[in-house]
């Protein structure tokens, strides 16, 4: 296994960790990878020489694909996975009345059980603000 860092810092605990577990960790930004056929591919970097793996494992960041929270003007967070709704405890986001649930609103944990238990609060919530 090897470990591209792609310019992000990686913590000196967690380099001493994967030395420890004889995992290389190879720094730089990744500038291109090279697909050959269905499985092996070249990772090509802006420092240092290309590096060919079998399998690659990668966590772009996710940003919504819909832009009716901009035209709303929902406030947004900014995480290291990627962009996702501002929501409180009872996931009402930066708009009275407005609600949110699932993906859109949810950083890192992206789940049809977490979606569907977020929705359902969502749905109980906004119902409540309609009581209050
Ligand atoms: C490849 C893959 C595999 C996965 N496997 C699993 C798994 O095994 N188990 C698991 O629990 N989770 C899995 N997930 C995650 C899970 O699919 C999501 O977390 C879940 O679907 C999120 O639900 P959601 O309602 O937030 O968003 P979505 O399911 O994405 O629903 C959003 C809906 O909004 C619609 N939409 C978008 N824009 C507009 C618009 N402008 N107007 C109207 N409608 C719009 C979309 O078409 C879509 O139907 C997987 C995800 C992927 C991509």
């Amino acid at each position: 296994m090897t470990v591209f860092a792609d310019g992000h810092d990686i913590a000196p605990d967690l380099r001493a960790d994967l030395a420890h577990r004889n995992i290389p960790v190879v720094d730089g930004r990744i500038t291109g990878i090279a697909r050959h056929g269905g499985h092996s591919a070249t990772v090509k970097l802006d420092t240092g020489p290309d590096v060919a793996v079998d399998i690659l494992f990668a966590h772009p960041p996710t940003k919504p694909s819909a832009s009716l929270h901009d035209s709303l003007g929902l406030a947004t967070v900014d995480t290291p996975l990627g962009i996702v709704l501002k929501v409180d405890e009872r996931r009402e986001t930066s708009i009275p009345g407005i609600y949110a649930a699932g993906d859109l609103a949810t950083p890192g944990m992206p789940s049809v059980t977490t979606a569907s238990w977020q929705g359902a609060m969502a749905g109980i919530f906004a119902q409540q603000s309609m009581l209050a």
